[in-house]
């Protein structure tokens, strides 16, 4: 029997010291969690054995076992579920980085220590909370499938683990737990009972409590099942409690916080299901960096087919978690089935229309709570804008913006903007940027705010995308005020057109770097701006489109300047004095820079811009 020491990658043993280390409430989730993965494995098995027989074996009484063993004071969650070869053991339990791991170690160098477990729910560590309450624990799992080798898997939670050949009857996993000294309390029955009622309850799969009774000088093995396998999603609505949703909630999800709010619903008619659905209180960790993962389950008359149905919602509502159960689709529909099912369309269709429905009666009924949920997904429900055609203005009344005239932290929708537009207003206006402080100080804003117009303000990495899908809302087209000509802005008026006629020409020639250099109607306090060509893209979308790997080059824009501004007379006044003046070249290329970085875009070359200010300055000496 060979035995091999390896260690644990390093993010995952930073994790496992703060698991070890600083988690002392909220411990006994880790039962659930190994519930969970415990119920995941024996419904890939049984998935899997509906098209390869050979998989399951004779085996198919689904089980999980608790088994609590006082003299060893260890505690085993067993099941006769998909088991794991060696390469997998050693990829899920200690080598692969799970994704958000970094960013919530960041969260917890912050020193947000006393929120932890509400933390580590929204990261979710799974197998790895059995920490919470180990010594040392040890897995002895055999994958299913002819000729399988049983592994064993065992560490103390820090630096390593090792790996070697075992034996193991079946196929499946034991999960034992040496427990820590101040954690025995885990090896009592009516400990374990308790704790399967409250958060496991539902689990399709009976949860057998193995224990031991002294009779008579003799112990006697006993064994009951302790979950109800009662599917909460078929039950009456009006029979549930909070509570139940709560934790029925947390076992798909792994969410330690209760649900921002939960949709439970029958459909009937021509098609029939139950669809138990969820929104979560706070974006999980990995939301932007993992792959997303639809986390609605799919359940044919009560038995689990599969969390990997993508086309059961649209990718912009990922944030919901849930189950459907369909009484339509047969029992043993394959995944190549669900891909192009009309069926499975149809559900879909009804789950975004009630989602949607949900979502407007939350913002109509519950606005604080709304708010909570917008800041967390209300970028992803952006992307829906540009994606469901059929839903389009459905999703763009949804959305909450900021604007030049809300107060921080304050919201206003698409019929309200509208609502209050002066009558010469006929666009949307919006400028998009990186952060919202920058924004509100925009030039771009000054001649809106000159005439009492708003102008909303999209600060999320989605919202150039989104802006330029939208095009319109209910007749009123968005438009960017950093780009083209607006509409309704004053015309320059014609003395200073005519005054800086030659000036511009000259400039124009000069400065390479932009397409052109014309006077501003949308400046008052600033005098310069850099706008986009009519059709041309936003210096945000190309930013964006960078980030995306699309290198399109950058198209030059176009110089605008204050003709009231005294910087810009001033530089008039010299070029009159001298038509082939540098100095007058140099100013205008600082104009330029001053409107770079006024729309919180770096400038190319720093060193010239400080040539050019330490210019100005010496000529102030001298
Ligand atoms: P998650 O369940 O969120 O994927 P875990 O850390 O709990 O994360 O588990 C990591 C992986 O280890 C699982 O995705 C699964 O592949 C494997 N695993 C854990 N427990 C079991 C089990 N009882 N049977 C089979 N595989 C398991």
């Amino acid at each position: 029997m060979s035995t091999r020491k390896l260690k644990f990658k390093t993010e995952l043993n930073q994790l496992m010291d703060i698991i070890v280390h600083s988690l002392y409430s909220h411990r006994e989730v880790f039962l659930r969690e190994l519930i969970s993965n415990a119920s995941d494995a024996i419904d890939k098995l049984r998935y899997e054995a509906l098209t390869d027989r050979s998989l399951a074996g004779a085996d198919t009484e689904w089980q999980i076992r608790l088994v609590p063993d006082k003299d060893a004071g260890t505690l085993t969650v067993s099941d006769n579920g998909i088991g794991m070869d060696e390469e997998t053991v050693i990829r899920e339990l200690g080598t692969i980085a799970r994704s958000g791991t970094k960013a919530f170690l960041e969260r917890m160098k912050e020193g947000k220590q006393a929120s932890a477990p509400d933390l580590i729910g929204q990261f979710g560590v799974g197998f790895y909370s059995a920490f919470m309450v180990a010594d040392k624990v040890r897995v002895v799992t055999k994958a299913a499938g002819e000729g399988a080798k049983a592994v064993s898997w065992e560490s103390k939670g820090s630096g390593d683990f090792t790996v070697g050949d075992t034996e193991r009857e079946g196929h499946g996993t034991d999960i034992i737990i040496s427990l820590r000294e101040d954690a025995r309390n885990f090896l009592e029955g009516w400990e374990l009972r308790n704790l399967v009622k409250r958060f496991s309850d539902f689990v399709a799969h009976p949860i057998v409590l193995v224990t031991e009774e002294e009779k008579e000088d003799k112990k006697e093995r006993k064994e009951e099942t302790v979950n109800s396998q009662q599917a909460i999603w078929l039950r009456p609505k009006d029979e549930i409690k909070e509570e139940e949703y709560a934790s029925f909630y947390k076992h798909i999800s792994h969410d330690f916080a209760d649900p921002l709010h939960t949709i439970h619903y029958s459909a009937e008619g021509t098609l029939e299901f139950k669809a138990l659905l969820f929104l979560p209180a706070q974006r999980p960790f990995d939301y932007f960096t993992a792959e997303p993962k639809p986390r609605v389950q799919l359940y044919v008359n009560r038995v689990f087919i599969t969390d990997a149905c993508e086309n059961l919602l649209p990718q912009y509502l990922r944030f919901v978690k849930g189950v459907v159960d369909s009484s339509d689709l047969p029992l043993n529909v394959s995944r190549e089935m669900l891909q192009d099912n009309p069926m499975v369309r149809k559900i879909e269709s009804n789950l975004v229309k009630r989602i949607l429905g949900a979502l407007d009666d939350l913002k109509t009924k519950d606005y604080e709570k709304y708010v909570t949920f917008f800041k967390a997904f209300g970028g992803t429900l952006k992307e829906g804008v540009a994606r469901d055609y059929a839903n389009r203005e459905k999703l763009a009344s949804l959305l909450l913006f900021q604007s030049t005239r809300t107060e921080d932290g304050k919201y206003l929708t698409l019929d309200e903007y509208i609502g209050q537009m002066p009558e010469d207003q006929k666009e949307i206006y919006y400028l998009c940027g990186d952060r919202m402080g920058s924004l509100r100080q925009s030039p771009y804003l000054e001649v809106f705010k000159d005439k009492g117009q708003d102008v909303l303000l999209l600060d999320e990495p989605v919202d150039p995308f989104f802006a330029e899908s939208i095009g319109e809302y209910k007749g009123k087209s968005f438009k960017a005020v950093d780009q083209g000509a607006l509409a309704d802005a004053p015309e320059v008026d014609e003395a200073h057109a005519k005054a800086y006629e030659k000036l511009l020409k000259y400039l124009s020639d000069s400065i390479e770097e932009v397409k052109e250099v014309r006077l501003s109607s949308r400046l008052r306090e600033s005098a310069a701006c850099l706008v986009a060509d009519e059709g041309q893209m936003s210096a945000q979308m190309e930013r964006l489109m960078k980030q995306f790997g699309n290198e399109m080059g950058e198209t030059p824009r176009i110089l605008e300047l204050n003709p009231a501004h005294t910087a810009v007379q001033t530089i008039l006044g010299l070029y009159e004095k001298d038509s082939k003046s540098e100095d007058v070249a140099e100013l205008g290329r600082l104009l330029l820079d001053e409107a770079i970085i006024a729309e919180g875009s770096k400038i190319k070359d720093p060193s010239a811009f400080a040539r050019r200010v330490n210019m100005l300055i010496s000529r102030q000496a001298g």
